[in-house]
């Protein structure tokens, strides 16, 4: 169902939107994505937060940083 506001304004209703890509983050030493977060600050008082995560791969198991900005 179209927006009301969309359907009554003059410009096309089908506009093609931006995208932002949001890359899931990988290990450093495997490239893999399973990873499990065991600490982490929410809020570092400017809105990123960070998280210290360990790789799950079996015969990885690196453990790095995450910083989400
Ligand atoms: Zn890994």
């Amino acid at each position: 169902m179209d927006d009301v506001q969309e359907a009554q304004s003059s410009r096309p209703s089908r506009r093609v939107l931006e995208t932002v890509t949001f890359a899931r983050p990988r290990c450093p030493r495997c490239d893999g994505v399973h990873l499990r977060k065991y600490r982490s600050i929410r809020d570092q008082g400017d809105g990123s937060s960070l998280c210290w995560v360990r790789c799950i791969a079996p015969d990885c198991g690196h453990r790095f940083r995450l910083l989400l900005e």
